[in-house]
């Protein structure tokens, strides 16, 4: 959804009487015409003409009218100021872009028209506030500028909840970076073609897509814009000088303007810029992620059944972000891979430690996200305070990491460099009282002890309240008024309340200052002195509270970059941990990477399948290289797990170069740089593509990218189409990438064309490989175990059997296979298929073997399937070698005959 233009009418034309409150909010509209504005008034942020209508139909709020009976009615809808973080959810989730104008003067004080500004403006992927966030997961907004073509281009990604601020060059597309990364909201210049915003929108429907003016975009005005939110003369210290990466300044900057443009002062909590080289990742583009099920189930389903959620053992947000990222761009430094496995490897061993670490992890909460808050300036109270306990948390960390945890690198370096923020928690948990709310507005939020003036203005307040309880009962002593009570509202201040039953008891000096229906209200001079003390005390108390908090906020600022350190910092040891408390719990091995091209796993298992499944999973060996291993080719019966096999391959490799132990026996990867998957049949028709275009243009996309490093798994490729052209198709395909006349990738390719597997001869780096089965008492038993060899059956009317087709249905559907295996197909209305028709190359169909085709639609023409049966019958021990000759020249006629 974009953000739509929300313009109020110019209501000059309408001959309506345009109020100076009416006026006031024109003008504000005026100057923020894509966003929803909510204008304060009182108690309510009200929204009048299309906001309005806009606001009750997303927040479900009632929709009435002001002037309801002039002849121009204007629509109005309102929400609560207090509940006001319950609608931004619901209009941000729904996509809007809301302008907050808030009365920036006491109501009470102001002359005339209250003043009101513009104080902030939130956007679905820029809000900060924890309650405008469904996870505490990343919460990105993208700027992107196209390469040419779709499937490169310049990205630059900022959290504006955490300040991380990141920038590189893409290889995939738009959708497969907003995939990989949770992106709310991305930016694009308003120069994109409509055609193709509309595209990203429909591949991208839960993200909003917004359009800025394009100089923002402009090189110069984008260095200018980073040189000067940075404070430097050169890009040099983000690596951003050579001129390749000028694409990455251009959206590095219109991101950051459009930060600031938002928020309307400067994005404090963005402190650095990191430039991330596409030469460093594992690179996986928008249908990989999707078909190995990384963040979102095939039917978009976050959480259970993915794979973030199965590897997450963190206990921090950092940690959880952390594990985000890394399974968003594994590593491919084989130094950095080298550190992680052991880290993980030795956090695994030390239990108890593992466990004491883990526990004050708990305790840190999201220190990365209360920091930037700080930094910008919007913490509460309470928020500060939980900064404090976090970095006390720290301390303890790194304590209880120096009590056991000596030598066992690369935690002992990373916990031994976290900057020295001591003071910083000390004064924080000094200064906030445990009992803080989250808003300054509750009083009481600066703990006693902390300023001598605060303590005594408040001693006096606290005083003055006890004297106004000793005045109620003097004066109901020398009144003789026994309910004579002493009160206090926010018109009149302090009074004394006597009730109409005894007025004429009511001493001459007291001053009437209100008659109520059952009771009068007064003042005396004692009185009033006493109200001036306490309404000065308490004024002098929030003033000084506020103060001191404002300055504790601008010091701990000052120390946002080891702030953010440290929570890099403790994200790695969490991850690190997590990882450890994984692969003990469900028995994972250390992976070795180098940098050979195999890929060897001794029982290998899939990760989530393995948990899901409610038999014992069956683990599987892999070999791959780029010799004879090169090509695995996989047949067997429907459901006999080849996806899940082929998914397991890709999925320890990720795994692995997450840093994470993998769930095998053993496991040696040759670092991969690029996962490519093509799974199933997936179409996008609303994007107007076809199934099998899709398909073919996903393989085509595979087979330009791929280099002799990357891992490629093919799932039924060539299914979408008829079964000669998909065979054909997946057979060159499958000779394209196996006889060296591009990279030779490692592969594996799981299909139902058992023709396939006659490329075993031709091409040496391909192995058959099967998936093993049962028939028993007619009924098959998947066994799960793959083997060498090759399978000739698919089961799939034992498959549609266990689905529950009707049993005619299946009676017919067996007829027919028998029929098609005999190779008579006279009770069938089906054409007769030629090689031909089939068009496979002479050489090609020498190299055919017969056999393990039977049971799949006859490739061949009826003079050859009679020369098969014939050669089938023919008893070899019988026959002499003359009779042979003649049988065989016949044979030959026939065959030539048609
Ligand atoms: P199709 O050809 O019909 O797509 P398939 O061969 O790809 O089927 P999968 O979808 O991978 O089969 O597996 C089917 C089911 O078999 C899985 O959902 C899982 O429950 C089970 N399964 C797969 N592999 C194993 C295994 N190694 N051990 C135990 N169960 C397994």
């Amino acid at each position: 959804m974009t953000a739509s233009e929300h313009k109020a009418p110019n209501l000059s034309k309408t001959g309506r009487k345009v109020t100076p409150m009416l006026a006031q909010y024109l003008e504000i509209k005026a100057q923020h015409p894509g966003a929803l504005l909510l204008f304060r008034m009182g108690d309510f942020y009200e929204t009048f003409f299309e906001d309005a209508q806009t606001l009750a139909q997303v927040a479900g709020v009632a929709l009435t009218s002001r002037d309801a009976k002039s002849d121009h009615p204007i629509p109005l809808a309102g929400v609560p100021y207090h509940a006001i973080d319950t609608y931004l959810t619901r209009l941000l989730g729904a996509g809007l872009t809301v302008a907050i104008c808030d009365q920036v003067e006491d109501p009470a004080l102001a002359k005339g028209l209250v003043k009101r500004e513009v104080v902030e403006i939130i956007s679905p992927g820029t809000a900060t506030a924890p309650e405008l966030m469904d996870s505490v997961g990343g919460h990105f907004c993208l700027a992107w500028l196209s390469g040419q073509n779709q499937r490169n281009g310049a990205w630059a990604l900022v959290d504006a909840s955490t300040g991380s601020f990141r920038c590189g060059l893409e290889a995939t597309t738009l959708p497969s970076l907003c995939q990989r990364h949770r992106v709310r909201e991305v930016i694009v210049s308003e120069n994109d073609p409509p055609d193709q915003i509309s595209a990203w929108q429909t591949s991208l429907p839960e993200t909003v897509i917004n359009q800025v003016n394009s100089a923002w975009f402009h090189p110069a005005l984008a260095r200018q814009t980073l040189l000067e939110h940075f404070q430097l003369a050169s890009l040099s210290a983000f690596g951003l000088e050579d001129p390749e990466r000028e694409p990455a300044v251009s959206v590095a900057g219109a991101l950051l303007r459009y930060l600031k443009s938002l928020a309307m002062r400067r994005p404090d909590q963005v402190t650095s810029l990191q430039f991330s080289p596409l030469t460093d990742r594992l690179v996986l583009d928008e249908e990989t992620l999707r078909n190995l099920e990384i963040f979102q189930c095939f039917r978009g389903e976050k959480g259970p059944g993915t794979l973030v959620h199965h590897l997450d053992g963190t206990k921090t947000p950092m940690g959880h972000r952390l594990l985000e990222l890394r399974l968003a761009e594994p590593l491919l430094d084989l130094k950095a891979l080298e550190r992680w496995h052991l880290g993980v490897e030795a956090a695994l061993q030390a239990r108890q430690l593992r466990a004491d670490l883990r526990a004050t992890m708990t305790f840190i909460g999201d220190l990365e996200r209360l920091a930037a808050r700080t930094a910008s300036g919007r913490s509460g109270p309470s928020g500060l305070r939980q900064l404090g306990t976090g970095l006390q948390a720290c301390q303890k960390l790194a304590q209880t990491f120096a009590a056991g945890g000596e030598g066992f690198e690369p935690m002992a370096s990373w916990l031994a460099s976290l900057p020295d923020l001591n003071e910083v928690s000390t004064r924080i948990l000094a200064t906030i009282a445990p009992e803080a709310g989250a808003s300054t507005r509750k009083r009481g939020f600066i703990a006693p002890d902390v300023n001598q003036e605060l303590d005594h203005c408040r001693d006096l307040a606290k005083d003055s309240k006890g004297f106004l309880t000793r005045l109620q009962a003097q004066e109901r002593d020398v009144t003789g008024i026994s309910t004579l009570k002493v009160g206090y509202n926010r018109v009149f201040g302090y009074y004394l309340e006597v009730t109409n039953k005894h007025l004429e008891k009511v001493p001459e000096h007291y001053e009437q200052k209100q008659t109520l229906v059952g009771s009068c209200r007064y003042h005396t001079p004692e009185l009033k002195e006493a109200e001036n003390a306490i309404l000065a005390a308490e004024q002098r108390a929030d003033e000084l509270e506020l103060e001191i908090f404002q300055d504790l906020l601008k010091t701990v600022a000052l120390r946002l970059p080891d702030l953010r350190e440290s929570a890099q910092l403790v994200a790695q040891v969490d991850l690190m941990l997590g990882f450890a408390e994984i692969a003990e719990r469900y028995r994972y091995c250390r992976p070795n990477c180098d940098d050979s091209l195999e890929y060897n796993i001794k029982d290998g298992r899939h990760p989530v399948v393995e948990q899901l499944v409610e038999s014992t999973f069956i683990p599987n060996d892999t070999t791959l290289d780029n010799s004879s291993h090169q090509i695995l080719l996989l047949t067997g019966p429907n459901m006999g797990g080849k996806s899940t096999y082929l998914r397991q391959v890709a999925l320890i490799a990720l795994m692995a170069q997450a840093g994470s132990f993998v769930p095998a026996r053993s496991a040696r990867i040759g670092v991969v740089d690029r996962i490519f998957t093509r799974v199933g049949a997936s179409d996008n028709l609303a994007r107007g593509e076809s199934t099998f275009y899709m398909e073919m243009s996903e393989t085509a996309h595979i087979l330009h990218q791929m280099t002799s490093r990357s891992l490629v798994i093919l799932d039924e490729v060539g299914r979408g189409t008829s079964t000669y052209d998909g065979l054909s198709l997946a057979w060159a395909m499958t000779e394209f990438l196996g006889s060296g006349q591009g990279p030779r990738p490692r592969t594996i390719f799981a299909t139902h064309y058992h023709e396939l597997t006659e490329l075993e001869t031709t091409l040496p780096g391909l192995e058959n490989l099967q998936l093993e089965v049962k028939e028993w008492e007619g009924k098959i038993i998947f066994l799960h175990t793959v083997r060498p060899g090759r399978s000739d059956k698919s089961y799939g009317i034992h498959v549609a059997r266990l689905a529950g087709l009707p049993a005619p249905l299946l009676r017919r559907a067996e007829d027919i296979l028998a029929q098609l295996a005999t190779g008579d197909q006279r009770d069938l209305p089906l054409r007769q298929a030629t090689m031909h028709d089939f068009g496979i190359a002479a050489e090609t169909k020498a190299n055919w073997r017969i056999g393990s085709s039977e049971a799949q639609l006859s490739l061949f023409s009826e003079a050859q399937r009679d020369a098969l049966s014939a050669l089938r019958s023919l008893d070899l021990e019988k026959i002499s070698p003359l009779d042979a000759f003649a049988w065989l020249l016949k044979i030959k006629q026939q065959l030539d005959q048609n």
